[in-house]
């Protein structure tokens, strides 16, 4: 990992934006967590302190481009110039498609979506005025495959994955780098409100609606948010710099084109 670099990372209040976080500090990359919880954000920072590594948070939400615009200038003001973008602030929903209401729809596009966007299109180019970045954006196996009841989520994940093959290409030959990665069912809050809906849903106890997305792993695990932060923290390496446009998944080996 080349060091003096500064990252953003939004949605780094919990889950997998926190733990990307201690990745990237802990390769002595200074980091800026945002997302809208302040307190949550705050108390990542403060434990990314208090083990020694450089470390901001500041409140955005990525729907708004004004936000962005105020985060964007915040953390120019703070580490002076951002290298690495990890753009993870998401949310989840799931239901049949006769009962997807439009609000969810749009909202799940808003922020998987057009958060994505407001925030590579803020950060991004003076990256390729420099010579060098990362850009990472946090897909999912629902970018690169279907499944029931997710088909807003899904088609949303796979947005991404489209946004991040365009990017890369246009940016290829500037030493910025564009990936997204797609992990399974990650053990986070996401998660937890999953398992709640099916249990509502279905019936099932907690431990069992749990089971049913293990299940959905060839090696019926969930995986960890250490896990995907690992392969974060690669793609951002300096020797990553070949690897580009590319959804890398962390599935356990579901899907294997
Ligand atoms: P999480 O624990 O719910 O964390 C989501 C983060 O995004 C929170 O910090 C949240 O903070 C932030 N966020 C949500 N809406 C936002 C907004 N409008 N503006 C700014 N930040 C916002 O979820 P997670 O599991 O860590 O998920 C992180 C990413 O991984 C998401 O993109 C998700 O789709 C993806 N993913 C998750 C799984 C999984 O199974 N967990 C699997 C594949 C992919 P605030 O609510 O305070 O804003």
């Amino acid at each position: 990992m080349p060091r003096s670099k500064n990252a953003v990372i939004t949605g780094g209040g919990r889950g997998i934006g926190a733990a990307v976080a201690r990745s990237l500090a802990a390769a002595g990359v200074s980091v800026l967590v945002s997302a809208r919880s302040e307190d949550e954000i705050e108390a990542t920072a403060q434990n990314l302190r208090d083990s020694g590594a450089e470390a901001w948070a500041v409140a955005a939400d990525v729907t708004d481009s004004e936000s962005v615009a105020r985060l964007h200038d915040r953390a120019l003001g703070l580490m002076g110039q951002v290298d690495i973008l990890v753009n993870n602030a998401g949310i989840a929903a799931a239901s049949p498609l006769p009962k997807i209401r439009l609000s969810d729809w749009d909202r799940l596009f808003a922020v998987n979506v057009r958060g994505t966007f407001l925030c590579t299109q803020a950060f991004l180019p003076a990256m390729a005025e420099r010579g060098w970045g990362r850009v990472v954006n946090i897909a999912s196996i629902a970018g690169r495959m279907g499944a029931p009841y997710i088909s807003a989520y899904a088609a949303t994940k796979h947005a991404v994955v489209g946004f991040t093959r365009s990017l890369a290409m246009e940016y290829a030959p500037t030493g910025v780098t564009v990936n997204a990665v797609g992990p399974g069912y990650v053990a986070t809050s996401m998660v937890d409100a999953a398992v709640e809906n099916i249990s509502a849903k279905t019936g099932l106890d907690a431990a069992a609606a749990r089971a049913s997305l293990s299940e959905q792993s060839p090696q019926k695990r969930l995986y960890t948010p250490e896990e995907v932060a690992f392969l974060v923290a690669t793609l951002c390496d300096e020797l990553a710099g070949g690897i580009n446009g590319q959804c890398v998944l962390l599935d356990g080996g579901s899907v294997q084109a």
